[in-house]
């Protein structure tokens, strides 16, 4: 998605240690224009799947998702929330995930209330690396019985594994920038010829 490529080019931060900064428009401050743009195009890409429910996981996949859900006629947003620990009392589907930003182990649930076998399932996230996240929620979904449809990315940083082996599994992963390299001394970002 060349609008969201433009806007790495120009306000992301390849930090080192291989992360991308992009607060000034998706982690921290939003800019809510350019998710709406965002949500339409997963709604073009995913536009042949029944979706009638959209999980992200908290907190920076919420706006995208809530963005994504209007574009898909306002269906419902679940959010998985992280805890140090979850007592597993039979209500939640559970699973651990590692952090790559904060690299340590988040117990992750979901309500039983909010996911079940009649639901099908967009997963929506901002980035996608090594993969832990959405193996996390795939996982969740599969717990809940719901049909997975697919998995929505903002920034995928395509060099690091985790997209590949996802889509080995046969799950369908639409990113909307795809990134192939990253730079943290000359600041520069390649993206994967669309
Ligand atoms: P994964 O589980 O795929 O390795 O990492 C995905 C999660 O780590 C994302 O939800 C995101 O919060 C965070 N993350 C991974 N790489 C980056 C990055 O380069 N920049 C930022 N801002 N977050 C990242």
């Amino acid at each position: 998605m060349k609008l969201l490529e433009d806007r790495i080019r120009a306000q992301g931060i390849v930090k080192a240690g291989n992360v991308l900064k992009v607060d000034c428009f998706l982690n921290h401050q939003l800019d809510v224009a350019l998710f709406r743009e965002m949500g339409r195009e997963w709604k073009r890409l995913f536009a042949d799947r029944p979706i009638d429910k959209i999980l992200t996981i908290e907190a920076s996949g919420i706006a995208l998702a809530c963005m994504a859900a209007e574009a898909f006629g306002d269906c419902p947003v679940v959010f998985a929330k992280k805890a140090q620990s979850v007592n597993v009392d039979g209500d939640v589907y559970s699973v651990k995930i590692e952090s790559f930003t904060h690299k340590r182990v988040y117990d992750v649930f979901v309500s039983q209330k909010y996911l079940g076998p009649e639901d099908h399932v967009l997963i929506i996230d901002d980035f996608l690396a090594n993969g832990m996240a959405l193996e996390g929620l795939a996982e969740i979904v599969r717990l809940s019985g719901a049909t997975l449809e697919g998995i929505g990315i903002a920034i995928e940083k395509a060099y690091q594994g985790g997209g590949k082996a996802i889509r080995e599994k046969g799950i369908r992963v639409e990113s909307l920038a795809r990134i192939a390299a990253m730079d943290d001394l000359t600041g520069e970002v390649e993206f994967v010829e669309a």
